[in-house]
């Protein structure tokens, strides 16, 4: 309790600016408020109390950042790469040296409990380190020579691109985005969620506090059908990076149909977590409850679906259940928090309807199922069994903290309903049958995978779904794909023949 004490007062010491100035956009270097001067509010999930006003971007803001990402984008485009480098490791530095404040500020701005998000503003500063690193090698192609031609691939960075992401975990996702961005030599004008706009201010205020050249970094707060929508359309960005849910993904790729954006998307999922009977039974436990507890379920590679084996469901659902109503619920910023309040009172809505539906569709709610405390957007960790693969909680992404329990007999079975869903962004496998992982991994449609693990992300590794959970992926090379245009030139080797028209 002294604890939680200590950090609302050092949260207050933070937020105070925010409330007095509210949340300015940044475009060419200077912080402006919306040029239409409307505002909105952003609301913390804690006790629905004001944070503070956000500055209502439109497409007339969108246009001044899309033109002063164009304007910056020679000058950056041409940086000499090992001070490229220096830039991003210093904005690495930068968060390292605020991450306190990020992670209370994204706390108060999100409900996510503080254990999770000091880990977060930390993993941002290695997003951009790792960039930092690949910055000047982003560039580089290959030799491809044949008998005529010597062959040589060159990269370059593809212009202005806009950056829209999502209210969960908002810093270190904005970062994932940004770093690889500004690594390949491209520019900025990112949107963030309406949701959750505090932090990704304090970001730009780090890459500005850095030196990153003005305009080289925009940031435009606003809707997503007003700002977000704008930005898709703008003819200066030529690449979206978006990551949020699918529908909206298809919206934006009609939107960007008639500049023909390149896009990359980082969409919904359905996770299956496959329990077999071989596994090691412990360790999946607490792996299949962090990847749906943690981080308020409000997380795209959370293991929302549980396919456990029908000859160990029995014991396995019980320790399930035991472990899931012992889970803390309590204030993001009590050290002792497993579970915050979920976003926003919309979202708590969205999450606690499943409770009719699972109830209508005849499964069963073995833990949760209600909403917790009076104020705020707090609900029970939940768990439902009996359920079946066509029920819509075993279907549809809920993303809070609800667990679906399927059972299975065989190994067919749990492809079938793992594989029986619209997303195919992760799976979890876990058996010790080595044979059964390599067939059952081999079959399994998601985009990454862990066998006998939870989500460990490894920056190299690509990252991204397949189905309705995305397209493109992010990650080392992968990163610098999407941000950057190939191009090849053949240099002839000698007097090759070439076909004489008209001779
Ligand atoms: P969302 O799609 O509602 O919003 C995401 C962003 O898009 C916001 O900034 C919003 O303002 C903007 N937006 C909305 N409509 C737009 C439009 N017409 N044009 C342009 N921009 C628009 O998603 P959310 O509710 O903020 O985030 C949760 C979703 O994100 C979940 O589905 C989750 O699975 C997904 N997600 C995926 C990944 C991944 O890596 N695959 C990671 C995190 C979150």
């Amino acid at each position: 309790m002294a604890e939680l004490q200590d950090n609302l007062a050092k949260l207050d010491t933070y937020v105070t600016r925010f409330r007095e100035t509210g949340v300015l956009n940044l475009i060419g270097g200077k912080s402006v408020p919306a040029a239409s001067g409307a505002t909105f509010e952003s609301v913390s999930p804690v006790d629905d109390s004001l944070i503070c006003q956000v500055s209502k971007g439109s497409a007339e803001d969108i246009d001044a950042a899309a033109k002063a990402a164009k304007t910056a984008f020679a000058e950056w485009r041409d940086f000499p790469l090992a001070e490229r480098k220096k830039v991003l490791h210093r904005i690495g530095d930068g968060i390292v040296a605020r991450a306190e404040e990020i992670a209370f500020c994204e706390c108060w701005d999100t409900g996510q409990a503080l254990r999770f998000m000091s880990k977060a503003a930390l993993r941002g500063a290695e997003n951009f380190r790792f960039f930092a690193d690949r910055a000047p090698s982003a560039r580089d192609g290959q030799t491809l020579p044949s008998p005529t031609l010597l062959n040589v691939t060159t990269r370059l960075p593809i212009g202005p691109v806009g950056v829209i992401t999502p209210w969960n975990t908002p810093f270190m996702l904005s970062t994932w985005k940004i770093a690889p961005a500004l690594a390949a030599g491209c520019t900025v004008v990112h949107k963030p969620a309406e949701f959750s706009p505090v932090t990704a201010r304090i970001l730009a205020e780090i890459a500005q506090d850095a030196g990153l050249p003005d305009g080289v970094w925009n940031l435009v707060n606003g809707f997503g059908e007003d700002a977000g929508k704008a930005l898709t359309e703008h003819p200066d960005i030529k690449a979206i990076a978006f990551v949020g849910e699918s529908k909206t993904g298809s919206m934006i790729m009609k939107q960007g149909a008639d500049t023909l954006k390149r896009v990359h998307f980082e969409l919904g999922g359905k996770n299956p977590v496959v329990v077999f009977e071989d596994a090691d039974l412990d360790r999946a436990l607490d792996a299949a409850i962090f990847m749906i507890y943690s981080l308020n379920g409000e997380r795209c590679t959370s293991s929302s679906r549980l396919l456990v084996q029908s000859s160990i469901a029995k014991e396995f659902k019980e320790k399930l259940i035991e472990r899931v109503n012992r889970i803390r619920i309590g204030h993001p910023l009590d050290p002792a928090t497993e579970i915050g309040p979920l976003i926003h009172k919309v979202h708590l809505d969205k999450v606690t309807s499943y409770f009719d539906v699972a109830k209508a569709d005849g499964a069963t709610i073995a833990a949760g199922g209600e909403r917790a405390g009076d104020t705020g957007c707090y609900v029970k960790p939940t768990l439902f069994t009996d359920a079946t693969p066509a029920m819509r909680i075993a279907q549809e992404e809920i993303f809070g903290p609800v667990l679906t329990v399927i059972e299975f007999d065989t190994e067919e079975q749990a492809l079938e309903i793992a594989n029986g869903v619209d997303y195919g962004l992760t799976g979890y496998v876990w058996t010790n049958d080595l044979t059964r992982a390599l067939r059952f991994t081999d079959k399994l449609e998601a985009g990454m995978i862990w066998v006998n693990s939870e989500n460990v992300r490894h920056l190299p590794t690509p990252f991204g779904g397949v189905k309705a959970s995305g397209i493109g992926r992010d990650g080392g090379d992968w990163s610098f794909e999407f941000y950057m245009e190939q191009k090849h030139i053949g240099f002839a080797l000698g007097q090759h023949k070439i076909p004489r028209l008209g001779a």
